[in-house]
């Protein structure tokens, strides 16, 4: 057993017992960890409101070394996520990441640059950044941090380097675009516009550190392909990605 301190976002609450919840957090410095917070549902128990759904939270955990759950004996709030507050949108849009982040992350593994991505994207839903395109820099930047980048530049077979012209045959279950000799051998093969697979390119650019504004002629295209595209990492729908489309209705009206 050691005793931790770190930084965490709230990704999930379950009720445990008729005082106690189980909390899901993304943690700064120890990945994602499940934890028991005993006493969180009493009217005044010590966690006092700070487990809300991607509330920012210091927080105090003992880890236990064998099966049993770690404990959450101290959370302190930093920021609430107030995306309710702003619009359904915004609201939503918090949501996807949260459910993104559980479906993706492993317990334990540590990964301080998803933690960070997923303060930077927080705060973009939280003010004023742009949802839907906040939404697709998160999805490419973790996907990127994951090892899961789709292939943008060369071909996902034989490796040799394409030039982006007109429609390029993308391999949703091979990872990225194939030249015309290696197509034949992929299944899920989408046709995506040379300009779609450059932005794809900007966006999961490790030293792209904010949302860029997508434009509406480019977004449906994105959207699309990402949205097969993680479904085929993750081997399931993520819930939320039913919802992308009424997020992005008010962002672009043409
Ligand atoms: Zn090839």
């Amino acid at each position: 057993m050691s005793t931790e301190q770190t930084t965490a976002i709230v990704l999930r609450t379950v009720e445990f017992s008729e005082t106690s919840l189980i909390v899901t957090l993304l943690t700064k410095d120890l990945g994602q960890v499940s934890a028991i917070a005993k006493g969180a549902r009493r009217p005044k128990g010590p966690f006092e409101g700070s487990l809300d759904l991607l509330a920012v939270c210091r927080v105090v955990i003992i880890r236990k070394n064998n099966d049993s759950l770690d404990i959450l004996t101290e959370a302190k709030l930093h920021r609430r996520f107030r995306g309710a507050d702003r619009s359904l949108e915004r609201l939503y849009g918090g949501y996807y990441v949260a459910e993104m982040l559980r479906l993706l992350l492993d317990d334990h593994a540590d990964h301080p640059d998803v933690y960070d991505l997923t303060i930077k994207v927080l705060q973009q839903l939280d003010g004023t950044g742009p949802v839907a395109s906040s939404l697709a820099f998160f999805d490419l930047q973790i996907l990127r941090m994951l090892g899961h980048a789709p292939s943008t530049e060369s071909c996902i077979d034989c490796g040799t380097s394409l030039s982006l012209e007109a429609r390029i045959p993308f391999a949703i279950e091979g990872g990225g675009i194939v030249c015309r000799s290696c197509r034949s051998r992929q299944r899920s093969i989408v046709m995506v516009r040379a300009e779609t697979m450059r932005l794809i390119n900007v966006i999961q650019n490790p030293n792209l550190d904010a949302p860029i504004p997508i434009s509406n002629n480019h977004y449906g295209e994105l959207r699309s392909v990402l949205n097969r595209y993680i479904q085929n990492v993750l081997g399931r729908l993520p819930r939320m990605q039913a919802f992308l489309p009424m997020i992005a209705k008010n962002e672009f009206i043409a």
